[in-house]
Parts: C-alpha cells; structure tokens; sequence
C-alpha cells in the first residue's frame, strides 16, 4: 500500500436489517441479519464514542428501516454525546409525532427521508406496503413542523424515471433542502432486480436534461444531487471515495465493512466491534487494506491520468459483474470488462416488459 492512512471522516451504522417495506432496490444484502444478530444500545454507544474519537465527523444512521429499533432514540442521544453530526436515513414508517419530537431532543441533526414514488399507488407497489405513501407524507410534515432540516432521497429507475419533474416539485412542496436523486445502483435486492430495474437510454437523456435545467432554476431553493445511473457513464465513480479512504461501515451485527457491499467480496474476512477496536480495525484488518491506496491496481489503473479520480472505481461492481474484485470497474470504457457491461445492458435496456419485481422479505 502506498498512501498514508488517513482517518475515517463518515460512518454508516446499519443499525437493522428489518424494514416493513420491501423496495426491490434495497442496498441490504439478500439474506438479512435478524433481530438477535444485532448490536445493543450500549454497544453502538461505545462504537460512536470509538468513532468520534478516531476522527469521525459525521453519522448516518441507516438499515433497514432504523425506526424499527426501540432504542432509535438512545442511539441518536448516544450519537450526539459522542459528538458526532447525525443524520437519520429512514422510510418515515415507524416515525410518530412523539418518536420525532424525542429524536430532535436527543439531538438528531438531519433526515434524510426515502421516496419510492410521487403518488401513492406506484409508492406502495414500489415499497410492498400499503398505506406507506400516506404515512410518509404525514411524516415530512411533523418534520417540517419541528423545522429538522430535511433531504429527500429518492431512488430512481424504469419505473419511476419520468416522474422526475414531479419527483423536483414533491421535494419544494415538502420543505427539503436537499434532494438527492439517486440512480439505483445495482448491489444487493437491487442486482436480484437489475433486468426490472435498468432504465432505457430515453429515460436517462431526459432525466440528464431535466437535472440541467432544475439546478440552475433552483438555486437557492433547492440544492439537487444528481447520482447518474452508472452502466451509462463513460468512466467509473470514485466508490466511497477510494476504499478504506473516508468512509466505514457497520453492519447490524458489528462486522466493520469499508463500503455496505463490500460482504460479496468472497476472500475478504471482516472484523467485528465486539471483538477489536474501530481503531485497529480502521488502520490495521486486511480487508481494508485489501484494496487501499495504488498499488493493489491493475496495470490499466497504475498507468491511468484518472487514477487519482476514480481509484479504478467499484471493487464490488467488478466483483458482481467479472467475479473479480481486483478488476477495474467494468463501466470504465477503458477497462476489457466493459462488453460485458455493454452486452447486459443493451438487453437489459431494450426490453418491452421487464420482468416482475423480486420483492426484498
Ligand atoms: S430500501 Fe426500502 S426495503 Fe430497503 S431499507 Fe430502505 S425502505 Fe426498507
Ligand atoms: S482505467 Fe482504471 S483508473 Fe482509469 S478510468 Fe478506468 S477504472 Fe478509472
């Protein structure tokens, strides 16, 4: 490994698994950790203490749905002590007037609230939950009511691509600040889904076009982040921002990933919280030197003016689509893998019924 290691700056603490809805884009991973499995209060307390102490600044408490903990308010109290700027990332289902009053008193700094749709029909079927949409609607407006500043992330794909416009006017109408429009990336029930989910080469121009013409006409009203979809891109993201570079994870059970997917990478072991400090862990387990810094890079990398850019993209989406995690992300229209990724997606892209969803249970 070349580079110094710096600390950590964001962690994402799933702190479950369990969800009542059931998006088939759902990052989790497909065999869900139960209840059992998952951390303590006083545990994840001790993690954001750790944290805090190792250089992190900011939290995002995530899952599954973290409403469905009990203790959602202790863990953003404990959050808070440690120091840490929270933000809860939640559907709104188990949220109540009371839950959110609770939470803002313990300090919650943000929420970032999730959109399956713009109506409540195509929200429902998208979430496998009825009466969802309501309840989440209810639910920006006791935000709105507390004043806790509010990002909107709405996960965008076939279904729901052309409701962007809709998509910018829900985000003005419910007060957020912020709202990120998020491509479905395709990892966990989302890979399960892929063919139902890729968007056609129409979609993603007009969305591209609708974006361009937004940012400028709301600046100032609404800041607008757009996550492209990434079959379509010419060159790879910069994956959290390079492995084991800013980012840690903790899954519902402790186990310390460098990114949410990081799990379908077959030869890494993770470390867990219960047994190893953040801090040994952060700079010192295997898996998140595995693939930190240069040198682990293909020659195509190495020698790549992008390098510093990128870092060769996605070790998982090179895993998922090569079954080789060392390879360069196959979107990069450099890289030997990117016929695989044109061939899935030019039959993927084109079809005229999609498959049924796989629903996440
Ligand atoms: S993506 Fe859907 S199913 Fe997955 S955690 Fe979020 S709300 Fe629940
Ligand atoms: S060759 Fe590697 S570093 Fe260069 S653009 Fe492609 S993935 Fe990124």
């Amino acid at each position: 490994m070349s580079a110094r290691i710096d600390p950590p700056l964001a962690m994402l603490a799933e702190l479950t698994h369990r969800c009542p809805l059931a998006c088939p884009y759902c990052s989790n991973p497909t065999e869900l950790l139960g209840k059992s499995a998952e951390l303590s209060t006083e545990t994840w307390a001790d993690v954001f203490a750790q944290a805090a102490a190792l250089g992190v600044l900011q939290l995002h408490l995530s899952g599954g749905e973290p409403a469905s903990r009990s203790d959602l308010t202790e863990i953003a109290a404990a959050a808070h002590k440690a120091g840490l700027y929270t933000n809860l990332i939640t559907s709104g289902i188990g949220l109540t007037e009371k839950r959110l009053y609770a939470l803002e008193e313990a300090g919650l700094d943000h929420i970032q609230l999730s959109l399956q749709g713009v109506a409540a029909a195509m929200a429902d079927r998208i979430g496998g939950y009825k009466g969802g949409y309501d309840r989440k609607m209810h639910v920006a407006e006791i935000i709105g009511k507390i004043g806790i500043p509010l990002t909107l992330n709405a996960v965008m794909h076939r279904e729901n691509l052309d409701d962007l416009p809709a998509t910018l006017e829900m985000a003005q109408r419910l007060g957020a600040r912020r709202i990120e429009i998020a491509c479905v990336q395709f990892q966990g029930w989302a890979l399960t889904n892929r063919s139902a989910l890729q968007p056609t080469p129409e979609q993603v121009n007009r969305a591209k076009k609708t974006v361009a013409e937004a940012i400028p006409r709301l600046k100032g009203k609404l800041v607008i982040d757009f996550v492209p979809p990434d079959y379509f891109s010419d060159f790879p993201k910069a994956c959290m921002n390079g492995w084991g570079s800013t980012g840690v994870n903790v899954a519902p059970d402790g186990t310390v990933l460098p990114c949410h997917a990081a799990a379908t990478i077959p030869h890494l072991s993770f470390e867990n919280v219960r047994d190893r400090s953040l801090e040994m862990i952060w700079y010192h387990s295997e898996a998140f030197n595995a693939y930190r810094g240069t040198d682990w890079m293909p020659s195509l990398c190495q020698t790549c003016e992008r390098r510093d850019i990128d870092f060769g993209g996605c070790r998982c989406q090179a895993m998922a689509i090569l079954g080789e995690a060392g390879a360069p992300d196959p979107v990069c229209r450099k890289s030997p893998g990117r016929a695989v990724l044109d061939e899935l997606l030019e039959t993927e892209s084109s079809q005229i019924e999609p498959p049924q969803f796989v629903y996440r249970r």
